[in-house]
């Protein structure tokens, strides 16, 4: 299977040096995540496609709705007016694209390239995220299900579950892939030493935070100060979403419980 890699051109806190999308060239060309809309991107795009038998974008696939991932749609079908849009549904955020996304549902099997990826719903960062898998290769298109180099913010108050994040992860690891190809950061060679290790960071973060709950630590605030020393100010917001996407889960689990802001255990 043949891909490669195009930057969309938009660093930032949230993104890194910026996302990455990926287009697999052949009878039918595929992007795997649309940008933001840079033009930088969009003659990346063309530039690459170029090369290819078929000069025509036929189809872009969106791994989740978050804006990095999504908002360049419109550019791409301006320059590709015929190209397919397509994503799994997640209708108050799809809304904000004006552009019909065609459905995609979990193990869809899609031609890319020379290939066909297989859709595998992998939720827990946002409700409606995809991964691909080419299962000749076992390459997999990650979307924000791990980033190279770093954790996955898990939005508490926008779409994330932490429960559903963890068996996305475990789901991930029984597909056995060979390579994960995140949306940020490098390609990562070794799966199941990333997986793991995102297993375990979960698993510690949960332990700091009951024992923090108590010793009577008991608000969100307080949890975040607590778990996460010296922290940069920019970062307290995703933060105290990590901390809320732990509090939900201990409390789906019965083993902490809520009042009026307070958490304490049961
Ligand atoms: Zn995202």
């Amino acid at each position: 299977m043949h891909y490669e890699l195009i930057p969309a051109h938009n660093p930032g806190p949230y993104t890194g040096a910026g996302n990455n999308t990926y287009l697999l060239n052949g009878k039918s060309p595929v992007l795997i995540d649309a940008g933001t809309g840079d033009s930088r991107h969009v003659t990346g795009v063309a530039d690459a496609l170029i090369q290819s038998p078929s000069t025509s974008l036929t189809k872009v696939l969106v791994t989740h709705g978050h804006a990095d991932h999504a908002s360049g749609i419109s550019a791409l079908m301006t320059r590709w007016p015929e190209v397919v849009a397509a994503k799994m549904p997640w209708p108050e955020r799809d809304d904000r694209y004006s552009v019909f996304w065609t459905p995609i549902a979990d193990g869809d099997l899609i031609p890319a390239g020379d290939t066909t990826l297989q859709a595998v719903h992998t939720p827990g960062h946002a409700p409606d995220h995809l991964c691909f898998l080419d299962s000749t290769s076992g390459v997999l298109f990650t979307g924000d299900l791990v980033v190279g180099g770093s954790t996955v913010m898990i939005p508490a108050s926008s779409g994330g579950d932490l429960v559903a994040y963890l068996a996305s992860l475990q789901r991930v690891l029984s597909l056995k892939p060979t390579r994960l190809l995140p949306a940020h950061g490098p390609a990562i060679d070794d799966p199941v030493t990333l997986v793991r290790h995102y297993l375990d960071h979960r698993q510690s973060r949960e332990d700091q935070i009951l024992a923090a709950i108590r010793a009577g630590v008991d608000t969100v605030d307080r949890l975040v100060s607590h778990v996460y020393k010296l922290l940069d100010p920019q970062l307290i917001p995703a933060a105290r979403e990590s901390v809320l996407a732990h509090l939900k889960k201990l409390r789906v689990e019965e083993r902490i419980q809520t009042d009026a802001n307070r958490w304490t255990s049961t």
